[in-house]
């Protein structure tokens, strides 16, 4: 239960220097201008947050896992990178938690650039779709902890999923969805499905995958 596991009282109690530990030496050194911006939620085994920390390697980015030994695994897959390779994947973490429960216990306003919703879990039935990670109640959260021009990403498999997120995307006042242009011309996109372990499991059996991928704005009051 959640009870296994602390979460900060708030945004400026999450520890940067057990995540950072070379970036931030010492826990009462925190350079406060330096901050999360990308998070993956669900984040699995997190293959799409190593690719992400040599893309960009002065960006600091967080996955959420809430599987204890998958937190785990992840958490050392990480070590052993900085081992094998000591000036990179300092930039990269991994928390265990409820992103459901917990997203603006870690994150201030407009802190974010990017956050991942890679094949979440689809939660079929009718009675459970409140389970979803992708909700317009949610929705409002994650529009709180992105900063304006930040960008969702998500994509499944289950095409049912697909346009539920799509559909909760597009009702909210606070995203608008990227053009095919500006699609083509990110260099995450091709992440989304190659990246990740789900993703590169959907490509092995030939599956058919599902992206929806908005930005934060701001309301345009018309008069
Ligand atoms: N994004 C990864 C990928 O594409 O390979 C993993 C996808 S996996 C199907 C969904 C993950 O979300 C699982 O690892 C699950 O434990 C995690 N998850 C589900 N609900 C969560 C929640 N409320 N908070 C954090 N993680 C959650």
């Amino acid at each position: 239960s959640d009870s296994h596991f602390p979460v900060p009282i708030s945004p400026c109690h999450a520890d940067y220097f057990l995540h950072f530990p070379q970036l931030f030496p010492s826990s009462d050194q925190v350079d406060n201008s330096k901050k999360i911006q990308f998070a993956d939620i669900g984040c699995g085994f997190g293959g799409l947050l190593i690719s992400l920390s040599t893309l960009f390697p002065d960006t600091l980015m967080i996955g959420m896992e809430l599987r204890d030994k998958v937190t785990e695994y992840v958490k050392e897959r990480i070590l052993a990178l900085r081992v094998a390779h000591p000036s990179q994947y300092q930039n990269v973490s991994v928390v265990r938690t409820n992103s459901m429960k917990y997203i603006p216990n870690y994150f201030e306003k407009g802190q974010l650039s990017k956050m991942f919703f890679l094949f979440p879990d689809p939660h079929f039935k009718e009675k459970n779709h409140w389970r979803r990670v992708i909700s317009p109640h949610l929705l409002d959260e994650y529009a709180y902890v992105l900063g304006v021009g930040g960008i969702i990403y998500t994509i499944t498999d289950v095409e049912e999923l697909g346009e539920w997120m799509k559909a909760c995307l597009e009702g909210h006042p606070l995203f608008e969805a990227l053009t095919d242009e500006e699609l083509e011309a990110d260099p995450v996109m091709k992440l989304l499905n190659s990246a990740t372990e789900e993703g590169q499991k959907v490509a092995r059996n030939g599956g058919q995958t599902f992206q929806a991928v908005f930005r934060r704005i701001v309301i345009s009051l018309e008069i």
